[in-house]
């Protein structure tokens, strides 16, 4: 089964997210549930988690289906102590969070070193980061979003993500989400069939697919290797529709939240149903 859907507004409670995926005919999304641009947020309220999971379940939404995202302020790799462990504690609220609303998966960014420590010690302090949050919780998977390693962002490689999940204690609780417009801002060339399969061949050797916990499906309004983070709509920009085809026709990509984070959100029912059209007839999905 595919599950596609789009990062839906949880403006006014976490609990609208669900009607506002349901709105645009999805089976799948993506929410912030605080405010992704504040450091402290009120805890959810007891009738906003019940009201949550009751529209969760009215529109037929299981966690395999959902995929919260993380505040952006939170850099589990910060190359000092006192602000690493502002991030850290803000990711452990967000975990439990994710534990509250009965959801199995959190979406986040590896990290930043600042160009104050190396890479691999950066991801050193990624891992132990996650290792911190997962022995306080528990259920939730730490999902490693692959980033276009603008600026001194980690995780665009997937060998970043690869040397991240080999120092997580608990296998079972780390996962990734590949993003397209991030992948093919780092380098990846996801144009054109032929170069799809030479990059998920690449992922299913440096990575695996059992670590797929979920995909961002963004066009691209920069180039290739540009390592630029510009989303777009699907049907405009650099990336083309051929990895969108790919991915629809690939049964590797089942039951895992697929979500939108194009830029226009009037554009979102249409490109759900653009993309369940390329769902193989006689495929599982
Ligand atoms: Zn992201
Ligand atoms: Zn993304």
């Amino acid at each position: 089964m595919k599950y596609i859907g789009a990062h839906v507004s949880a403006a006014g409670g976490v609990e609208n997210a669900p009607l506002n995926a349901a709105k645009i005919g999805a089976n799948a999304f993506a929410l912030f549930t605080k405010n992704q641009r504040q450091w402290v947020a009120k805890p959810l309220t007891d009738t906003s988690i019940e009201a949550f999971k009751a529209h969760c379940a009215e529109h037929g939404f299981g966690p395999q289906q959902i995929l919260p995202h993380d505040s952006y302020l939170i850099n589990l790799g910060h190359p000092e102590a006192d602000k690493l462990e502002k991030s850290r504690a803000a990711f452990l609220d967000e975990m439990q969070r994710c534990e509250q609303l009965g959801l199995d998966r959190l979406n986040f960014h590896p990290g930043s070193h600042l160009k104050k420590v190396s890479e691999s010690e950066c991801l050193t302090t990624i891992a132990e980061s996650i290792n911190w949050t997962l022995d306080q919780t528990s259920g939730v998977t730490a999902v490693l979003e692959n980033t276009a390693g603008q600026g001194s962002n980690l995780g665009f490689r997937f060998d970043h993500l690869a040397e991240i999940i080999d120092q997580v204690d608990d296998k079972t609780r780390v996962g990734v989400c590949i993003d397209t417009c991030h992948s093919f801002v780092a380098g990846y060339d996801l144009s054109t069939t032929d170069s799809c399969t030479a990059v998920f061949d690449d992922f299913a050797n440096t990575v695996g697919f059992k670590y797929l916990k979920g995909m961002h499906l963004n066009g691209s309004k920069k180039e290739l290797g540009s390592r630029v983070d510009r989303h777009h709509s699907l049907e405009q920009g650099f990336l083309g529709l051929d990895v969108f085809k790919y991915i629809m026709a690939d049964d590797r990509f089942d039951g895992i939240p697929m979500v939108l984070e194009t830029i226009d959100d009037a554009l979102w029912a249409d490109e759900i149903k653009l993309l369940r059209s390329y769902i193989s007839e006689g495929a599982n999905g």
